[in-house]
């Protein structure tokens, strides 16, 4: 479904993805792990469009992202065009990044509404069964500083589903979270998976990782150093820099 190949992003002198080839298949669940800086959420970024890459390709269904190809020349698409390339993922942050003077319902309806043309009666009734979806039925009217960590979280998550995206990109959902919150959350996700999502996760819940994870896929310094099932690479890690990470964050 989708396909990054030897993609390379510079922020100046500094090399923050070295040549990353990834594929994620239709339904499958992918997790990316590392340690910090060591350009996960830059992955994310270029994959939603949010940074321009420096080289290679990302590519949706055989379609190349944010650029036109012609012989050498690559030319960055037209602004249109890239929003409907970046509609087709569903980004969730940290940080929740939910809008503070709306509820949970018109957060969730803003996109549709705003971005695909929806109408308002339709994008509402939509947002009230995505929000039941992730256990949020009594909570429609809440505005988000009314709402947990965790169901602001789960609002963000309904908020991303509503644009019906064909990937879901999560960068550390549940970091900010107190730990009795982070529980809900990746139930809500673990759901998302049964039911056929693809994904693509930063995570650093390890357990977590293993039992969604059809991949893991391990970054150090803007690479990736090593990927596969993830009984291999959380158990039984080839690189000792692997081992290292892993031993330091369980
Ligand atoms: P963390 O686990 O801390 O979130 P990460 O793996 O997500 O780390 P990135 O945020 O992708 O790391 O950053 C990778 C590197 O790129 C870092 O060294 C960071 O300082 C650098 N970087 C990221 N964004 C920019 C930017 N806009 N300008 C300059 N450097 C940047
Ligand atoms: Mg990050």
């Amino acid at each position: 479904l989708l396909r990054l190949q030897e993609v390379e992003k510079r922020f100046g002198e500094f090399v923050a993805l070295n040549g990353v080839s990834l594929t994620l298949r239709a339904g499958s669940v992918t997790c990316l792990v590392g340690p910090s800086g060591s350009g996960k959420s830059t992955l994310l970024r270029t994959v939603n469009l949010l940074e321009p890459i420096d080289g290679g390709g990302i590519y949706l269904r055989g379609e190349m992202l944010g650029f036109t190809v012609n012989g050498d020349h690559r030319r960055p698409v037209r602004k249109k065009a890239a929003r409907r390339q970046a509609a087709n993922f569903g980004m969730v942050f940290q940080s929740f990044n939910l809008i503070p003077h709306l509820t949970a319902t018109e957060n969730v309806m803003l996109g549709p509404v705003q971005v695909l043309g929806a109408d308002r009666t339709a994008a509402g009734e939509q947002a009230h069964e995505l929000l039941t979806r992730v256990g949020l039925a009594d909570r429609f009217d809440h505005y988000p500083a009314e709402l947990s960590g965790g169901q602001q979280q789960r609002v963000a998550i309904a908020r991303a589903l509503a644009m019906k995206p064909s990937v879901l990109l999560f960068d550390e959902p549940t970091s900010a979270l107190d730990a009795e919150l982070v529980a809900e959350v990746l139930a809500v996700i673990q759901e998302l998976a049964r039911e056929g999502y693809t994904m693509l996760i930063v995570t650093h819940e390890l357990a977590f990782a293993r039992d969604i994870a059809d991949e893991v896929v391990m970054m150090d310094n803007g690479r990736i150093i090593e990927s596969g099932p993830p009984e291999r690479i959380l158990l039984h890690p080839a690189t000792e820099r692997a081992q290292k990470f892993f031993a330091s964050v369980s």
